[in-house]
């Protein structure tokens, strides 16, 4: 094993939120990945490198060890439930709630109820335990279309503030769970680096209390 910190992070809005905690932790990226095509960004420290992944890939990078460790939204890590990780801290960052959501005019929905969604695992698991069974069909982005062309009854989507269904004619509905970015670390890694995690976990931990 390298002596490499590698940290895996997507770009977008959980990239900004985290760069104030990373430089509590004394982490400065030397490029910007919005600017800069690089997948690989070097630190102001030698032995730490920030990669840049799709959300959705950072659980299998950290879980593989591509990465020592990752920040991952709960979305994203409600969708891999047998992940091998440690899910040290919740960075209280990018909070956002996963719900159903549909049409302000519903009316009766007859037979089985159809959900688009990304978030399949998860959706699953709401309707099962509300002893409901639905069909669930699998979209990659745009949720809010399905139910305004009639592909689907309801979605189930992260919502921060609701414009995004109300614009498009849908209302939140159920509440399915609270989301924000956790930290997430290699389970090899936590033993070979312990010292470096774990400083690197108390200085993140102490920059959230402080916010
Ligand atoms: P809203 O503020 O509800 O209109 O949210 C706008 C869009 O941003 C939604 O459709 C979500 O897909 C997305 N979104 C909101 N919060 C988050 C988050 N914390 N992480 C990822 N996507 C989000």
């Amino acid at each position: 094993m390298s002596n490499m910190l590698t940290l895996a992070l997507s770009k977008g809005r959980i990239f900004e939120e985290t760069l104030p905690l990373l430089k509590a932790a004394g982490i400065e990226p030397i490029d910007d990945p919005e600017t800069s095509r690089k997948l690989i960004l070097d630190t102001n420290q030698p032995d730490v490198r920030l990669i840049i992944v799709r959300a959705s890939d950072v659980p299998t990078y950290v879980e593989y060890g591509g990465a020592d460790m990752g920040i991952a939204g709960k979305d994203v890590l409600l969708e891999h439930p047998k992940a091998e990780l440690y899910e040290p801290v919740d960075l209280k960052i990018a909070c956002c709630k996963l719900m159903t959501a549909g049409k302000i005019d519903e009316g009766q929905i007859k037979g089985r109820l159809k959900v688009a969604t990304k978030f399949v695992e998860s959706t699953r698991r709401f309707y099962a335990s509300q002893g409901q069974q639905v069909d669930i069909i699998k979209l990659y982005g745009s949720m809010e279309l399905a139910p305004l062309v009639g592909l689907a009854d309801r979605i189930v989507d992260v919502v921060d503030t609701g414009n995004t269904l109300r614009a498009n004619g849908l209302v939140p509905m159920e509440h399915i769970a609270d989301i924000s970015s956790r930290l997430v670390v290699n389970k090899a890694s936590m033993k070979m680096k312990h010292a470096r995690i774990q400083m690197f976990i108390n200085r993140v931990r102490m920059a959230i209390e402080e916010q």
